[in-house]
């Protein structure tokens, strides 16, 4: 370890999702979907104006052991999803009133971190439900397959079992020197000692960085640990963010320390180059 700089966190390969703590994670019951344990059954809402599209989707999510909650309108889903802990959301867009981006952005804004797994009816949406923040874990564009349906739930369900079990011994605050630290409970960042305002994948982002210094990273590593998708072609998501992150964290935007730019490749979490 050099200079002043200290790192008080564990490696952890993800940061997609909250850490356990916080309002209404889902809990990490590892095994009970594809374990040996005796099965444990996962709460889904399903916020669907399309009555037989909801009724195909609840069907096929029972056949994977959960129990389901439907909603067919925005305002009753968003109520039910703050009223009731569910391990995941499928939230189709296009709904009548409140649509489904605006039901995923006030969930995240309260704190809401249940996985949502987004169902667009056109590929266009696609960049909205990425780029805007929203908070989305995954999309199926429609018209999809149950077995595509199936993978990306199961996908959901891994990663956050994956990450419920990691995150419960990676709660401690991570602190760089006086320059940055990092506090996943609470989801504060303070930088020089200063508290900053930084989004929901943004923090995510920067504690992905945090808990992997010195590491370089693909854009599409980037997405797929932050993000959790694999797709190609959202990369500029990815620079988006880092240099959001960077405006709120480095001294000089055009010369960034701490989230440094490896050319041709990605980018890597430099915190013994920072000036104090
Ligand atoms: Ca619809």
């Amino acid at each position: 370890m050099r200079g002043p700089l200290v790192y008080h966190g564990s490696a952890l390969p993800l940061a997609q999702g909250a850490p356990s703590g916080q309002r209404r994670v889902p809990s990490a019951r590892p095994g009970d979907f594809f374990g040996s344990q005796a099965p444990m059954t996962r709460k889904v809402l399903i916020i669907e104006d399309e009555q037989e599209l909801a009724k195909l989707l609840k069907r096929q999510m029972e056949e994977l052991s959960c129990t389901v909650e439907l909603a067919f309108a925005g305002d009753t889903g968003l109520q039910l999803a703050e009223s009731t802990t569910f391990d995941l959301i499928l939230l189709d867009i296009m709904l009548p009133g409140m649509d489904g981006l605006e039901v995923c952005r006030r969930l995240r804004a309260q704190r809401v971190y249940t996985p949502v797994l987004m169902l667009t009816a056109r590929a266009s949406e696609v960049d909205r439900v990425l780029g805007l923040e929203m908070g989305a874990d995954d999309y199926l564009t429609k018209p999809f397959s149950m077995a595509e349906l199936t993978a990306r739930v199961k996908a959901i369900f891994r990663r956050v079992d994956v990450l419920s079990e990691q995150a419960r011994d990676s709660q401690h605050p991570l602190r760089f020197g006086a320059t940055l630290s990092i506090d996943p409970r609470s989801r504060e960042v303070r930088v020089r000692g200063q508290l900053v305002q930084v989004t929901h994948k943004e923090f995510d982002l920067l504690l992905h960085f945090a808990r992997n210094p010195g590491r370089v990273y693909t854009r599409a590593q980037l997405l797929d640990a932050v993000w959790g998708y694999s797709h190609e072609g959202y990369e500029h998501a990815v620079n988006c963010h880092v240099n959001r992150v960077r405006a709120k964290i480095e001294r000089d935007q055009a010369k960034p320390e701490l989230l440094q730019t490896v050319w041709g490749v990605g980018y890597k979490f430099s915190p013994e180059s920072a000036s104090p």
